[in-house]
């Protein structure tokens, strides 16, 4: 084997639980270790560091994310109540994801991994869509409430310096209904359209806005103009980068993707972008080909798979049983903090290194060595033959003998 390749600066390194976690000491030992001298700042957040820590690790891997720019995560468990029994917690911790996410103001993009052999459900779908939600406000911080009869529901803003109040009528109801009042922040919206623009320019692909500002002409027109604003500020970069960034109603893009090529960042409005992901991931294949990145306005970044910690192949696991878990996002979740890594740090062989870590996996897939969701994907059945797929640990192996013979 030839001389490692040098990564000049720190990765951020966060381990999580389960399956993802135990694929992911797979990953490092077969992909990883082998090819590169790496310094790794080491956060453990499996949930019982978690407990023992009182979630402080969790807020020390977001700072240090915040710190070196760059950070890969593994799959964690949300604690629901089941999980506080399970692992005996003094508390229900709440998401890590969460945490990170509110540390660093970011906005999270997912991205599906394309291979010629798993062929999306939409056939014009070539090249990857990328989906950001605006992870904040509107129905997800809304008040609610079920109108028992008839009365007047009114919108009161009351200034905090005590001026003049604004009433508006929102409906004179006849008999029972429902009302609800949401909100967003300039602060949120700015930071959601800059994270945007930043991840396009970094990744080199158009950009996408939609919303709905024909029906709610303040509201929606709110975050298409803070999008315009955003984008009129940084023009020299989109020409520099040669992407383009495109404003239209929300219909009209839904209408749109179904027959574009894709090779696209869509920004939705969070409503929007929790439908459209969970559609665009299901289109594209198997939550194991799908990617998650988190940005910060001003382009720290945490990558990770999309999906889980596998708890169901992990109680095969645990039993000593084989299991076929498709390791290929935690992969490109490494890749991805490399490639950013690499970009940041001006050096080429770390971003071909991860280039070649990709291209091993994709055409490992492409080959025909793959995990049981994907040969039932390519098989077009819940039950493919048994032959059809390799187990986990042997699919990471055959990515790394290809990976080895094209270094
Ligand atoms: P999940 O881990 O994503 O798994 C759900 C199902 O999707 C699996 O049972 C499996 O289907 C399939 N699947 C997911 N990833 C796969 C892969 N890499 N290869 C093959 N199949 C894959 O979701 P979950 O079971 O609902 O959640 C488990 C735990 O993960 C929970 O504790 C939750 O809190 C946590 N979670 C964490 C994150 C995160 O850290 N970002 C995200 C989501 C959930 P089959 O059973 O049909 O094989
Ligand atoms: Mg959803």
């Amino acid at each position: 084997m030839a001389q490692k390749i040098k990564v000049k600066n720190t990765i951020v390194e966060i381990d999580g639980d389960e399956m993802a976690r135990v694929m992911w000491a797979w990953i490092k030992e077969h992909l990883i270790t082998p090819y590169l001298d790496v310094n790794l700042e080491y956060y453990d957040l499996g949930l019982l560091k978690r407990e023992e820590s009182k979630d402080q690790i969790t807020l020390e891997a977001a700072k240090a994310i915040a710190k070196h720019g760059v950070g890969v995560k593994c799959a964690t468990i949300t604690p629901d109540k089941a999980r506080v029994e399970e692992y005996k917690l003094s508390k229900q911790w709440p998401s890590p994801n969460g945490t990170i996410r509110a540390h660093l103001d970011g906005t999270i993009f997912r991205e599906p991994i394309t291979c010629n052999n798993i062929k999306p459900a939409v056939r014009s779908w070539k090249k990857p869509i990328i989906i950001g939600r605006h992870a904040y406000g509107d129905e997800y911080k809304a008040a609610e409430f079920t109108v028992p009869g008839p009365g007047t529901v009114e919108l009161v803003y009351k200034p905090a310096d005590g001026s003049q109040s604004t009433t508006l009528t929102v409906h004179e109801f006849k008999g029972r209904g429902v009302t609800l009042g949401m909100h967003n922040t300039e602060k949120s919206v700015r930071s959601f359209a800059q994270a945007s623009i930043t991840y396009a320019l970094q990744r080199k692909t158009d950009l996408w806005f939609s919303a709905k500002q024909t029906i709610l002409k303040q509201y929606d027109s709110f975050f298409m103009n803070i999008f315009q604003e955003e984008v009129n500020k940084r023009k020299m970069d989109f020409e520099k980068a040669g992407i383009t960034y495109w404003y239209t109603l929300i219909d009209d893009t839904v209408a749109q993707i179904m027959k574009h090529p894709g090779g696209v960042l869509w920004a939705t409005k969070n409503r929007d972008g929790d439908v459209m992901s969970d559609m665009i991931a299901s289109g594209f294949g198997s939550l194991g080909l799908m990617t998650s990145v988190l940005v910060s306005p001003d382009g720290k970044m945490e990558t990770e798979a999309a999906h889980g910690t596998v708890t169901r192949h992990f109680r095969l696991h645990q039993q000593g049983k084989k299991t076929s878990t498709n390791p290929t996002a935690s992969i490109f979740a490494w890749t991805g903090a490399l490639k950013r890594r690499g970009e940041l740090d001006n050096t080429p062989d770390v971003v071909k290194f991860a280039e070649a870590l990709e291209d091993a996996n994709v055409k490992t897939i492409e080959s025909g060595t793959v995990t049981g969701d994907l040969a039932r994907l390519i098989h077009e059945t819940s039950k493919p033959p048994e032959d059809s797929y390799v187990d986990t640990e042997a699919f990471i192996k055959a990515v790394a003998k290809r990976l080895e013979s094209s270094l």
